[in-house]
């Protein structure tokens, strides 16, 4: 159900951001507030009684529904941020692109050791970006309580790539 809305209000955008690429713009979704609504209330249904400590969002796209269903569990949200953008002290994590690297950043007080943190991003492609959150995450003594993403690009193996660090892996519509 929740699937089929979602799938229904993706649009398909050829050659975005580079030619040859078909980048999935969720931006309708965000016109349809009841559908909102649904989405984090099937990421809720879906984390059952999984102990989520903090949510962590992954720049840009992470923080639209990371935001709300932190707020909608109680628990802190974290922004996950690309290089530069955070103001006070950071950690990173350097992670390869299939052109070069990249890299992202959490402030250094973003939770305490021990925390179980949820890693929220929109989509799952390859699985990379989430890969290094959650590394940079351990390395900062959290522990990964699990992945939720709206869309999965199932045919890029995510999935796969990420389930070994949190078998918790939730994908909307795939
Ligand atoms: P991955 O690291 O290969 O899994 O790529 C996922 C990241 O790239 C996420 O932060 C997504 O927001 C972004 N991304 C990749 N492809 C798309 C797309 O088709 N639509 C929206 N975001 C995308």
């Amino acid at each position: 159900m929740i699937q089929k809305q979602i799938k229904a209000a993706i649009r398909d955008i050829p050659d975005f951001p580079k030619p040859g690429i078909i980048f999935k713009d969720i931006t309708p979704i965000l016109k349809d507030a009841a559908l909102c609504e649904n989405i984090v209330n099937a990421f809720i249904e879906e984390l059952g009684d999984t102990r989520i400590d903090a949510v962590a969002g992954v720049e840009s796209r992470g923080f639209l529904f990371g935001l709300t269903l932190a707020t909608k569990l109680g628990v802190p949200f974290i922004p996950v941020r690309k290089a530069g953008k955070l103001p006070h002290t950071v950690k990173q994590k350097v992670y390869e692109l299939e052109y070069g690297t990249a890299t992202i950043e959490l402030h250094t007080d973003a939770f305490k050791p021990g925390a179980h943190i949820l890693i929220h991003d929109d989509l799952l492609a390859t699985g990379g970006t989430v890969m290094a959150t959650s590394e940079l995450i351990k390395d900062m003594g959290g522990v990964i309580a699990g992945f939720s993403f709206v869309v999965g690009l199932g045919f890029l193996k995510g999935r796969e790539k990420i389930s070994p660090i949190c078998d918790k892996v939730i994908i909307l519509a795939n």
